[in-house]
């Protein structure tokens, strides 16, 4: 197989979603949780749109918690925020990293003092992760995604043209 977008160019590898073979523009390294993965260029421009989706349906939680709990607008828009940030921020925390499934491991061993242990680890974490992507990451990373997609656009447009 050759790439599908620049069949001339040598194969550098193969994307670990789709298994399609990549050229080395073509070759797109993300982030999931704590692991590096490569992509090919159809994959990772649909990793960056999941993500922008997935961080709007936070937000809009956030705005309906808002809005039944407290009852009012500005609340509301604040708690919006507030969810929009920690999905960011536990993106950089790496919420699926090996360290819970550690502590989930370790209440074996504390026994009684294993949730509440579990529960403020966890209040901890999300406090952090509102703290990350509210105060900037939240918007550096969605600036960063927003180029990657025009970035993959253009180098698939120019593909076409060829
Ligand atoms: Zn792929
Ligand atoms: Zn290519």
């Amino acid at each position: 197989m050759t790439c599908k977008y620049h069949p001339s160019n040598k194969v550098v590898g193969q994307c670990s979603k789709c298994g399609a073979d990549y050229c080395e523009l073509c070759d797109f390294e993300v982030i999931s949780g704590k692991e590096h993965t490569h992509l090919c260029l159809d994959c990772s421009r649909s990793f960056a749109v999941s993500k922008i989706v997935w961080s709007v349906i936070c937000t809009i939680g956030g705005f309906i918690f808002g809005a039944t709990v407290v009852k009012e607008l500005s609340w509301s828009l604040a708690c919006a925020y507030l969810f929009w940030g920690i999905y960011w921020g536990l993106a950089w925390s790496g919420w699926s990293s090996p360290s819970w499934q550690n502590l989930v491991d370790g209440t074996k061993y504390y026994g009684v003092w294993g949730l509440p242990l579990i529960v403020i680890l966890l209040f901890v974490q999300l406090t952090v992760s509102a703290y990350i992507g509210c105060l900037g990451f939240g918007i550096v990373q969605t600036v960063r995604l927003v180029k990657t997609i025009k970035l993959i656009d253009l180098e698939r447009n120019k593909a076409k043209d060829v």
